[in-house]
């Protein structure tokens, strides 16, 4: 008899994973059937009958994940057609130069809920939007507001600042053509890991045209936890869960600061370092990162070391 249960299944890669009892091989043939005749149903698989409960599939069809009954038992799982990726991008100055805008926003949002323009400005360095905010109250002497008094301020701000932000600000080289190619690459999720509330990276993204190259909805935002390392793990259960890719599919971030090289280090993720914000290379190598690359300029040589995360090979030294 066998109990409930995840198989995973990876046709392209050398064996299935097995779950209990050989199920991962059952559930192999199972998936590809599945991927013929992705429907709600009943399947017979080597004499066996299978009802499918659910099924979820991305875009494309590349990914399939599965909620079945199996001899009386549930099986849950995913189905990828080849190796999978997460690759989790930063935004600001990984992604785009945002021309002092963000620090416009902190300001504006202080504004907003104390009544006085703040004296001491925001420090930003890769924290999420919850330490920035309480960082500039302390530093300015007054008293933390409630978290969804000041996250509302911050939409209101970055809102309003849509239009200035696509006048001085830009998307950074390659930016474009790097996420273009992420987004099609099969097996791969490719999302952000930010700081920003999710309504200002909406915006920040949106201004430059890049919010549709992303897969949004599964990204992992500053309004979901205080500490960059945590919101690893929220991207990694989200995609898991409205995707359908392994939970111990590999993580890549993306970023330009040691703090997002130490959420990766700190949370088992790969990371690739970019030195297009104020941190240079060999700080950026010095707080742990194990590739670093000037920019995201060269498409070929980012989508490289993209790949070779995936393959498990994040080979050091800046390149
Ligand atoms: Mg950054």
């Amino acid at each position: 008899m066998l109990s409930d249960a995840i198989a995973v299944a990876r046709v392209g890669n050398a064996s299935p994973k097995p779950a209990a009892d050989g199920l991962g091989v059952h559930f192999a043939h199972f998936c590809e059937q599945l991927r013929c005749d992705a429907a709600l149903g009943e399947y017979g698989v080597q004499s066996l009958v299978h009802r499918v409960i659910q099924v979820q599939s991305l875009a494309g069809g590349q990914v399939v994940s599965v909620r079945a009954q199996w001899n009386g038992a549930f099986l849950r799982g995913a189905y990828a057609a080849g190796m999978t990726l997460i690759v989790l991008w930063d935004i600001d100055h990984t992604l785009i130069d945002n021309a002092g805008v963000s620090k416009e926003i902190y300001a504006a949002a202080f504004e907003t809920v104390t009544g006085a323009r703040p004296a001491k400005p925001a420090v930003t360095e890769g924290r999420t939007d919850r330490l920035i905010m309480r960082g500039l109250f302390r530093r300015n002497g007054v008293d933390e507001p409630e978290w969804p008094q000041v996250e509302t301020a911050l939409a209101e701000a970055g809102e309003e600042r849509r239009e200035v932000l696509r006048e001085r600000g830009t998307a950074l080289p390659g930016v474009r053509e790097a996420l273009k190619e992420a987004s099609v690459h099969e097996g791969w999720v490719s999302s952000v890991l930010t700081g920003n509330i999710a309504a200002n990276a909406r915006v920040k993204l949106a201004a430059f045209g890049l919010d549709g190259l992303l897969d949004l909805p599964v990204g992992a935002y500053g309004a979901d936890a205080e500490e960059r390392p945590h919101l690893v793990d929220i991207a990694r259960r989200r995609i898991h869960r409205d995707r359908g890719l392994p939970i111990d599919t590999p993580v890549v971030l993306v970023g330009d600061t040691p703090r997002d090289v130490e959420a990766a280090l700190a949370s088992g993720a790969h990371v690739i370092a970019v030195a297009t914000g104020v941190d240079s290379p060999s700080a950026l190598a010095a707080a742990g990162a194990p590739v670093v690359l000037p920019d995201l300029a060269d498409t070929d040589r980012v989508l490289r070391r993209l790949e070779d995360v995936e393959r498990g090979e994040n080979v050091p030294g800046t390149s």
